[in-house]
């Protein structure tokens, strides 16, 4: 049995839908990021769970229990806003402390926890500090402490790290990940950072529109996306249009301008028009003599790890990453054949494309 159930979740605000009808089964320790744009409902559904928002129907189950009526600070649950939210007149201590108080820990358990909290996040010898003497890195920190204080069942991030610079950011995600895993605490992480989600979670949850269109271990949701939004919101990808011609036992041949290409249907049945996605990573230059597709390089950027090659072709403009491995590639204007390999295609009909 999952540990935290949500049933058919949502919410209304007027006669706009924020939260359509949202379930999902979250194990107990797993690590679980809601990924998506701007106004798909992310923080609505976290707020659910934590109780600060009513639903206007479905329920939270916690453990076989249903929790939906059940007031915040009764659920058990850790929560950590983007807003760090710290009492300023209180130092880092009272902060981590605040919770245990409230729920009737006597002192000396309570500086023992409050000490062990600060070693989890690495803030040992800071308890006395107040949140205006610390960086916003510490802050972090201690907000995140503050929230593993009282040993929660659930965790609840709701885009902790976007205040951070982009390198405290990674270590951060990093740490609390770690943290999360020695705990064993069940986590449910908001975000629209795709690096963020992809990290940290076990699984996935892409968000659009109120509703989950795809949950997926990040590799898979990577490799397999269910739609085009799907694809495009986790890493870039080229799009491009397709013809079915033929389906064979494990391929079907698929028209792309003037190549035919043969692309795994993974036991689906796409007919007529379809669409066909290459990740840019997946495309390289054909060597001497090589079939492929011809191009000539528009772009050429230098990124340190790797090269941003964009290239004109007759089935549309393909964006390519070379990895940095020391050979330089052909400049802007040069006329060029690309390939890859018709495995790393994958392909959806219209209509799912557009789901
Ligand atoms: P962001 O990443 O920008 O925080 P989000 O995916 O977390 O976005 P939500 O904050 O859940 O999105 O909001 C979902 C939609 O519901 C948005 O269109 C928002 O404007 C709307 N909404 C949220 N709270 C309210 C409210 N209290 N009253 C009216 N509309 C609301």
């Amino acid at each position: 049995m999952s540990f935290l159930k949500l049933e058919g979740l949502a919410k209304s605000f007027g006669d706009f839908n924020a939260v359509q009808g949202l379930s999902l089964a979250v194990e107990r320790g797993e690590f679980i990021a809601l990924l998506g744009p701007s106004g798909c409902g992310k923080t609505t559904t976290l707020q659910m769970v934590a109780g600060f928002v009513d639903p206007s129907a479905g329920k939270v189950i916690l453990n076989g229990r249903d929790i939906t009526d059940v007031r915040p600070e009764k659920r058990g649950m850790g929560v950590v806003f983007q807003s760090y939210a710290l009492f300023p007149h209180m130092t880092v201590g009272q902060n981590i402390g605040f919770g245990l108080e409230m729920r009737g820990m006597g002192r000396s358990e309570r500086d023992k926890r409050i000490s062990e909290t600060l070693s989890l996040v690495r803030l040992d010898g800071l308890g006395e500090r107040y949140p205006r003497e610390l960086s916003g890195g510490q802050r972090q920190r201690v907000a995140i402490a503050r929230a593993l204080a009282i040993r929660p069942e659930v965790l609840l991030l709701d885009e902790p790290m976007s205040n951070l610079d982009a390198k405290l950011r990674e270590e951060m995600h990093i740490e609390l990940r770690a943290i999360q895993r020695s705990l064993g605490i069940t986590t449910i992480l908001v975000t629209h950072d795709q690096v963020e989600a992809m990290t940290m979670s076990d699984r996935i949850a892409v968000m659009h529109g109120g509703r989950i269109v795809q949950l997926a271990t990040p590799y898979e949701a990577y490799e397999r996306p269910v739609s085009t939004f799907a694809s495009g919101f986790l890493g870039k990808t080229n799009v491009l249009r397709g013809e079915v011609q033929a389906k064979k036992e494990r391929c079907c041949e698929v028209r792309l301008g003037d190549l035919v290409a043969q692309i795994p249907h993974e036991g689906k049945d796409p007919r007529g028009t379809v669409n066909v996605y290459v990740r840019p990573e997946k495309i390289r230059i054909a060597g001497p003599g090589e079939a492929g597709l011809a191009a000539t390089v528009r772009t050429r950027l230098f990124l340190g790890s790797h090269w941003m090659l964009e290239v004109d072709s007759k089935v549309g403009s393909l964006r390519m990453s070379l990895p940095n491995t020391g050979t330089v590639p052909p400049e802007e204007g040069t006329a060029i054949v690309v390939n890859w390999s018709d495995d790393d295609l994958r392909m959806l009909s219209a209509e799912a494309a557009h789901a």
